[in-house]
């Protein structure tokens, strides 16, 4: 029998509603049989996630302040829900460890993943199904990294008895038993392990937009949806901030070729977004695939003539950063340039250091700051055959009224990174779009 494992997102599983859209997505294929769930999100634009609520929590235990408030909130998030659905799930009694716990020695990841535990124990509640524990099968190093194989031994070895299950994402544990959750989205990452673990046909990730879009829809109004996408198309979108999926979610599945479905649960007649290790035939690649980007970098430019003569200079400028335990995010290099692009938050409290030491080892001729820049990342595996694109990006930026900083193609030639200033971000996305696809 085909198996799917199913996650759904924040916004999906945010009310009683919603609850019920799943109940009838499950229903409707029951090759659907582990779902990995996340802690309500949501439920309007006004709302607040209940992870964040439980972030909340532990600042205001940590501080010895009165956190009891915000506790009651997060009750009423789950009790509510229960009420609706008339499920037997008891919010109050659930909330006595918690509580207990922030009283005593509050942990902010055993805190943030009760979100993802409660919710699963009501969704198995109501579906009747059986809850599988994160915390007992997803596996993390006594140093706090993620151990894939380790996660991958035991996660199968839960699920291989099981018809179905439900999974909480975003958390494990250590060998101790100690609660460390994924980056934020992590749940995201759960449901690829979860997919790989149960050897399943197919991820799909449930969530509150009709795919992966060109582009972030906050951006530009209804971008068009992309119906196929390559996992290394994706990993660069979703690393470069196309929220849809989290940037390690791509790695667990394409370990074992299984391709991803993001689907909307609000619309589950659509058809979404299929991310496969390559692209059937008889689809061509479109010339740009999607457009991501972030801000909140800097860009340090070195100028020194006859740089390319002298042996070493580029390894000693990263050396600086090394050892300093900066890392760089790119580093285009003209033929008496060369830039480094950091992260502002990373590079800040070493930024005089940085400057200094370059003065001291490389001796340049000169050395420029650029600060409050934004990254655009334009990917697509069909930019390689396609050599006007990178000209019609240009120049659609250009047109735009953008000033572009720095140009950085990929040695895969599967992106064109775009440096800008910050304040410009939104009016270059809006331009290549337009270019690519019309107003
Ligand atoms: P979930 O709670 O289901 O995990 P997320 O909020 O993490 O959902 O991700 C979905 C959101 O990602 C969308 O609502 C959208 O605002 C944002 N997003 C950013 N870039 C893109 C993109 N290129 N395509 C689709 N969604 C995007
Ligand atoms: N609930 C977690 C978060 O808000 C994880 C997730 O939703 O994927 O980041
Ligand atoms: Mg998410």
């Amino acid at each position: 029998m085909k198996t799917i494992t199913a996650k759904f997102g924040g916004s999906s599983l945010a009310s009683a509603a919603q609850f019920r859209k799943v109940g009838a997505i499950l229903a409707a294929d029951p090759a659907r049989r582990f779902v990995v769930a996340s802690a309500p999100g949501k439920r309007d634009s006004g709302d607040t996630k209940v992870t964040d609520l439980l972030y909340r929590c532990y600042d205001l235990a940590a501080a010895g302040d009165d956190f009891e408030p915000v506790l009651d909130q997060i009750r009423e998030r789950f009790a509510a829900i229960a009420r609706e659905l008339k499920v037997d799930f008891d919010a109050d009694a659930e909330l006595i460890p918690i509580r207990e716990h922030l009283r005593t020695a509050p942990q902010r990841d055993y805190m943030a993943s009760r979100g993802e535990y409660l919710n699963s124990r009501l969704l198995a509640a109501w579906l009747d199904w059986p809850f599988v524990d994160a915390a007992s099968c997803v596996r993390f190093a006594p140093d706090g990294s993620f151990d894939g194989d380790t996660t991958q031994k035991l996660l199968s070895e839960a699920l291989s008895g099981l018809e179905r299950a439900v999974v909480p994402g975003f958390y494990g544990a250590d060998e101790t038993g100690r609660v460390i959750t994924f980056s934020r989205g992590g749940s995201d990452v759960s449901g690829s392990l979860v997919a790989r673990a149960a050897a399943a046909d197919l991820y799909e990730n449930w969530t509150d937009v009709s795919g992966v879009l060109f582009t972030d829809p906050r951006i530009v109004k209804e971008p068009k949806p992309i119906a196929y996408i390559t996992y290394r198309e994706l990993r660069e979108l979703s690393y470069m901030g196309a929220s849809v999926l989290h940037e390690d979610a791509v790695f667990p599945v394409r370990k074992a070729n299984i391709p991803i479905n993001i689907r909307n649960t609000n619309r589950p007649e659509d058809p979404g977004t299929m991310i496969v290790p390559v692209l059937p035939s008889g689809i061509s690649p479109a010339p740009v695939t999607g457009v991501a980007g972030r801000k909140g970098f800097d860009a340090i430019l070195v100028e020194k003539s006859m740089m390319n003569a002298e042996v070493g200079f580029g390894a000693k400028l990263l050396d600086i950063f090394a050892d300093l335990g900066v890392p760089f995010e790119h580093c285009p290099t003209g033929i008496d340039t060369m830039s480094v692009v950091v992260s502002d938050s990373l590079f800040a409290p070493h930024k005089e250091a940085i400057l200094r030491e370059v003065e001291v080892r490389l001796k340049p001729d000169a050395v420029k700051l650029e600060e409050d820049l934004a990254l655009i990342a334009i990917v697509g595996c069909g930019m390689v055959a396609n050599k006007g694109i990178a000209a019609r990006i240009l120049g659609a930026v250009t047109a735009a009224g953008v000033n572009i900083r720095m140009i950085d193609q990929g040695s895969s030639e599967l992106n064109i990174i775009l440096g800008i200033d910050a304040m410009d971000y939104e009016t270059a996305v809006r331009g290549i779009y337009a270019e690519f696809y019309g107003k």
